[in-house]
C-alpha cells in the first residue's frame, strides 16, 4: 500500500497506481468494489452556459432538441415520484409538484423557443439565460417560503440541461447496482434517500464522526468515511476502490494483495461480531455487579429489528426528525402515531425515548420551508423552532402521548437552553393533555418526560431543570460542539473535537451529580456511548444508561462485563483531574488494553 503523502502531483489518468487516503471513520465496516462519483450540483450548469450563435437551418432541430429534453424530465420527475410515493408509503410526493409546474409552463417555453428563433442561439443559451432571469426575480421575493423555491426551479432548469446535453445525473435512490458512493457532500436528506440495497459504502470530503449523515450511515450500516481532504478530484467513476470505515483509510485502485488482506480482515471481523451477536443474553453488568442499561439509537421505524437481534434494553433516542425530511408536507398525528405505536409495540414493554422534532442545524426540512441562518447550528433549531410553532409541537406531543398506551414510552425534548423554554415545553405539554382528556382520547397520563443535557447552559442549571422532569439524556455530540466552540461537522476542526477535554467531562460531572440529588437517572445518547474509549470515564462519571447505534451494543456489552465500577470510577476521578483530552483518554484506554484488547482494536482486527 502506498500512502497519498503531502505531494500529491496532477491526477494521473493514464497508470491506475494503488493509492491510500485517510479520513475520519463515520460508520464501521468494509466495502470493495466500483466507485460512483457523484459530481457537485448539476445547478451549476445553468450557470455556466456558454452563448453561441446557430444559423437560420439549425432552429428548428435545437427547437427539436430541447422539446425532446423538457419531455424527458418530465418523465424522470414522474418516476422520481412515484418511487419516492411507494418508498414512504403514505408520505404525499407532492415536493416534486413545483417541478411539474415548471416542466409543464407554455410560457416559460414559448420563451425560450422564441428567443432560439429571434435571437439565433442554441437551445441552451437560450433556455439559461431566461432560467436565469426567472431564478433572480423569485430569489428576490420577500416570502422565504418562495425565496425557497429558487432552489427547485434551478434543480429542474439543470434537469433539463442535463438532459439536453445527454449528461448521466446521479440517482442517489437508484443506483445502477453495487457502488461505492463518492461526493464532496452528503447531506443528511441525501444520505437518507440512498438505495440501500445497492449502496456499498460512501466516502466524503466534508463532515465529521457526529454528523448526521454519518449517524445515517451507522444506522444503515453503511460502512462510511467523511473529512477526506483532497480526494474527490483524484477518483474518476467506475475507479476500484476499498473503503475501511474502521480506520477511515479509502484505499483507490487496490492490487490484488490488498484485496485479498482486506478480505481476510472482513472475515475475522465477521467473526467477532457472530461471537458478540451469541452473548445478546448476558446481562450488561459490571464485574462488581452494578448493572448498566444498554439501549439502541433508532433514526427510522424500519430498522426496528436491529434494536431487538443486538440485544438492546430498550431504545435511548428515537430521532424523529427524519420522518419531516425528504418530503413537502409536515406528517399529520395520524402518521406520527402510527410510527410510534409500531416503535411502541415492537419493544415488547421495554422502554423506547422519543424525542420531539429536532429540526434546523444541518437537518433541513422542505415541508417547513427552509430558511437562512448566519450560523444555522446557534439557530432556530429544535425546541427553538417547535416553539415558534407549537401547532408542530402540539401534534407531535399527541401522536407520542397515544402511543404510549400501546408500550412503555418517554417524550424526550432537545437543545433545551433554559428554564423558561423549559416551562414553555411543560406547558404546552399539559395543554396537549387537557385536549386529549377533554376529547376522552386514551393517552399515557403518567408518561416519562426527559429532557436533553447538550448545551453547556443546561448543564449549568441541571440541578434546576432536574425537578422538573424524569429523566436526563446528555447529547455528547452537541455538548461537545457547543462547550469547545467546535463545528461538529468540520472537518477542519475536527482534531479539537475532544469529548474527553476536562471542561465536557465537567458538565457531564454536573450533570449527574444534580441528577443523583434530585432522584433522576442520566443516560448518554451521544455518539461516545458506543465508543469503548469512552466508555469506562462515562460509567465512572455514573452515567446509567448508554444509548447507541445497535451494531455497537455487543461490544459495549463485553466491555462492561470486563470492567468493575470501582475502576471506573477511579479513571472518572484520574480523567476529571486531567489536564489534557489526550491525557485522561490515554487513561482509559491503558485499562481497557489490559481488560478487553479485544474490544479496544476491533479497528485493527
Ligand atoms: C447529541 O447531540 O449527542 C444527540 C444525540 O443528538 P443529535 O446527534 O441528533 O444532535
Ligand atoms: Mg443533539
Amino acid at each position: 500500500m502506498k500512502n497519498s503523502g503531502a505531494k500529491a502531483g496532477p491526477p494521473d489518468k493514464t497508470v491506475k497506481r494503488e493509492i491510500l487516503f485517510h479520513g475520519i471513520p463515520a460508520s464501521p465496516g468494509i466495502a470493495i468494489g466500483t466507485v460512483m462519483l457523484i459530481a457537485d450540483s448539476h445547478r451549476d450548469l445553468v450557470r455556466d452556459v456558454k452563448t453561441a450563435r446557430i444559423t437560420p437551418e439549425q432552429v428548428e432541430p435545437e427547437i427539436t432538441l430541447f422539446r425532446q429534453a423538457v419531455d424527458r424530465t418530465r418523465e424522470e420527475i414522474k418516476e422520481l415520484r412515484t418511487r419516492v410515493q411507494s418508498s414512504l408509503e403514505s408520505h404525499e410526493a407532492n415536493i416534486f409538484d413545483a417541478h411539474f409546474l415548471i416542466v409543464d409552463d407554455k410560457m416559460l417555453m414559448n420563451e425560450v423557443c422564441s428567443s432560439v428563433t429571434k435571437k439565433l442561439i442554441p437551445a441552451d443559451a437560450a433556455f439559461s439565460q431566461t432560467m436565469q432571469k426567472y431564478i433572480a426575480a423569485i430569489s428576490a421575493v420577500p416570502d422565504p417560503y418562495l425565496r425557497e423555491r429558487a432552489a427547485d426551479v434551478q434543480d429542474v432548469a439543470a434537469r433539463i440541461l442535463s438532459n439536453l446535453y445527454g449528461l448521466e445525473r446521479p440517482k442517489l435512490d437508484h443506483l445502477p447496482g453495487p457502488r461505492i458512493i463518492i461526493a464532496r457532500d452528503l447531506t443528511p436528506s441525501d444520505t437518507a434517500l440512498l438505495d440501500r440495497s445497492n449502496v456499498l459504502a460512501f466516502a466524503t470530503e466534508s463532515g465529521s464522526k457526529t454528523s448526521h449523515s454519518a449517524i445515517l450511515a451507522r444506522s444503515m450500516r453503511i460502512p462510511a468515511i467523511v473529512g477526506m481532504s483532497h480526494f474527490v478530484e483524484r477518483i474518476e467513476d467506475g475507479d476500484r476502490m476499498i473503503i475501511d470505515g474502521f480506520l477511515g483509510i479509502a484505499i483507490l485502485n487496490p492490487e490484488k494483495q490488498t484485496v485479498e488482506l482486506y478480505e481476510q480482515k472482513e472475515n475475522r471481523k465477521a467473526k467477532l461480531y457472530n461471537e458478540l451477536l451469541r452473548e445478546t443474553q448476558l446481562q450488561s453488568e459490571t464485574t462488581d455487579g452494578y448493572r448498566i442499561h444498554l439501549a439502541a439509537n433508532v433514526e427510522n421505524a424500519d430498522t426496528l429489528e436491529d434494536v431487538k437481534k443486538y440485544g438492546a434494553s430498550g431504545i435511548g433516542l428515537f430521532r424523529t426528525e427524519y420522518l419531516y425530511m425528504n418530503r413537502a408536507t409536515l406528517p399529520d398525528e395520524e402518521e406520527q402515531f402510527e410510527v410510534y405505536r409500531k416503535v411502541a409495540t415492537a419493544m415488547d414493554g421495554q422502554p423506547a425515548i422519543i424525542r420531539t422534532l429536532d429540526i434546523g442545524g444541518d437537518k433541513l426540512s422542505e415541508a417547513l420551508g427552509s430558511y437562512h441562518e448566519q450560523n444555522p447550528f446557534l439557530g432556530l433549531r429544535a425546541v427553538r423552532l417547535c416553539l415558534e410553532k407549537p401547532e408542530i409541537l402540539k401534534t407531535q406531543m399527541r401522536a407520542i402521548l397515544r402511543a404510549g398506551v400501546f408500550g412503555k414510552i418517554r417524550m424526550m425534548f432537545p437543545m433545551v437552553s433554559c428554564m423558561d423554554e423549559l416551562n414553555k415545553l411543560l406547558k404546552l405539554l399539559e395543554e396537549v393533555r387537557s385536549d386529549l382528556k377533554n376529547t376522552n382520547t386514551k393517552f399515557d397520563g403518567s408518561m416519562d418526560i426527559g429532557l436533553m443535557i447538550e448545551i453547556p447552559s443546561a448543564a449549568l442549571i441541571a440541578d434546576k431543570l432536574a425537578k422538573k422532569v424524569d429523566f436526563f439524556s446528555i447529547g455528547t455530540n452537541d455538548l461537545v460542539q457547543y462547550t469547545l466552540a467546535v463545528d461538529r461537522n468540520n472537518e477542519r476542526v475536527a482534531h479539537l473535537y475532544a469529548p474527553t477535554n476536562p471542561a465536557v467531562l465537567e458538565l457531564i460531572w454536573r450533570t449527574v451529580d444534580a441528577a443523583e440529588r434530585n432522584g433522576i437517572w442520566v443516560g448518554v445518547c451521544g455518539e461516545v456511548a458506543g465508543d469503548p474509549r469512552y466508555v469506562p470515564i462515562l460509567i465512572g462519571l455514573g452515567v446509567k444508561e448508554l444509548s447507541m447505534s445497535p451494531l455497537s451494543i455487543g461490544h459495549i456489552r463485553r466491555l462492561i462485563r470486563n470492567v468493575s465500577m470501582y475502576d471506573a470510577e477511579r479513571l472518572a476521578e484520574q480523567a476529571l483531574a486531567a489536564e489534557t483530552a489526550e491525557e485522561a483518554l490515554a487513561c482509559s484506554m491503558e485499562y481497557l488494553q489490559k481488560k478487553v484488547p479485544e474490544v479496544l482494536h476491533q479497528h485493527e482486527l
